[in-house]
């Protein structure tokens, strides 16, 4: 009954690879023989088109996403206890950066639909030291921002968007990235852009925080060896911009496919019993970086899937705010019933460009047949 043999992964890098690995050889190539590996004209080049891309004025490549979450906070300014609001259901990185510049995290919880932050918690949360909104664009599917954005402009605070999921997704037709003081992307291999090692990068309309950001990565220098800034070593290096510059020209494609791939999932599991399947807001576009079902006998369903070949993921299974990390920290306050409860019921099934329909039709199935045996009395 059990076809072992049949695999789906959870994301395979090397599919996408092969499809493009003439052009990414050669660029690397490039790299090698021009003997320049930090700070060259990939990085310029890719940093100004990716801010074309997102349709902001500035880009500056870092290390990673968690640095460049760190980088732009530092940039803003934060004092030892300044508030900064996030969620609690994200990548711990969104919350460290808060701790690196010893601020302290405000959760609200998600909405129970998307997920992602529930926006009508924000202003019951602000206090006189709050500083800093800090959305996270979980899973791809945007934060609602207009509330945020007037959140931010009536009491005087700075928005930092999380869009290290959400590499091409839109709110009300414009790219997320633009809506903040500042965005930070990551670079991570599997992020929807992502590059054959680690990188990141800040974007923003902001030339005074762009620069802050472009001194700070480089050990805080002005010119050589003249430091005014007490920085990072955090640096966006050649050969992953050179891998970038030519992913980026793929990105649009490559998110229509995931688009088309979590429509084909609706429509395979949208009448299977106690599986709920993602929501897509109306005034958002889903950039689908993971599609996430919710049902209550998740770890079951998985183990299911496991027996029947298919990876699937859990992004995330401990909320922050009761991470080991942060408990012992006796910081963070307050309960999140829905962050608490969905914990357990979340399952990202596999999700990358170059899935076929004939392993979507797999992984449907065998979630359908889950479906009718739990079913059964
Ligand atoms: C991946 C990710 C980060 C961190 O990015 P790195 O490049 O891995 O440092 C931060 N926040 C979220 C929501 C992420 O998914």
């Amino acid at each position: 009954m059990t076809d072992t043999t049949i695999r789906v992964p959870f994301v395979d890098l090397v599919r996408q690879y092969h499809q493009i690995r003439e052009e990414v050889d050669e660029r690397i190539h490039e790299v090698l023989e021009s003997g320049r590996f930090i700070l060259g004209e990939n990085v310029e080049a890719f940093e100004e088109e990716f801010a074309k891309y997102i349709g902001v004025k500035y880009a500056v490549g870092v290390a990673s996403g968690t640095d460049a979450l760190t980088l732009c906070l530092r940039v803003l300014g934060l004092k030892n206890g300044d508030e900064v609001i996030t969620v609690p259901n994200t990548f711990i990185a969104t919350v460290d950066a808060i701790y690196y510049n010893k601020a302290t995290p405000f959760f609200v919880d998600v909405d129970s639909e998307t997920y992602t932050m529930n926006v009508l918690g924000v202003k019951k949360k602000l206090t006189e030291r709050t500083k800093v909104l800090l959305p996270v664009h979980l899973y791809g599917h945007p934060v609602d921002m207009d509330p945020l954005l007037e959140i931010a402009e009536e009491n005087n605070l700075r928005i930092v968007e999380d869009a290290c999921q959400a590499h091409g997704a839109e709110y009300k037709r414009k790219k997320i990235g633009s809506f903040g003081d500042c965005a930070c992307f990551s670079f991570y291999p599997a992020k929807n852009l992502g590059a054959y090692g680690d990188g990141g990068i800040v974007v923003t309309n902001d030339e005074q925080i762009a620069d802050s950001v472009r001194m700070l990565r480089n050990y805080g220098e002005k010119k050589k060896y003249y430091h005014s800034l007490i920085g990072y070593n955090s640096r966006l290096d050649e050969i992953q911009a050179a891998v970038l510059r030519v992913k980026l020209k793929y990105l649009d494609q490559w998110i229509e496919v995931r688009r088309r791939i979590a429509q084909r999932y609706n429509e395979l599991l949208s009448g299977v019993p106690n599986v709920t399947i993602p929501s897509e807001k109306s005034y958002v576009k889903h950039a689908y970086h993971v599609y996430v079902i919710r049902t209550p006998h998740r770890n079951e369903l998985r183990n299911w899937l496991s027996s029947r070949g298919v990876s699937t993921g859990i992004h995330y299974p401990v909320p922050v705010h009761l991470q080991d990390a942060y408990m012992c920290l006796g910081l963070v306050s307050g309960s999140f019933p829905v962050s608490e409860k969905i914990v357990g019921e979340i399952l990202s099934l596999p999700m990358f460009p170059e899935l076929t329909d004939d392993e979507i039709c797999y992984v449907c199935a065998a979630v359908e047949e889950f479906g009718r045996s739990q079913a059964k009395p």
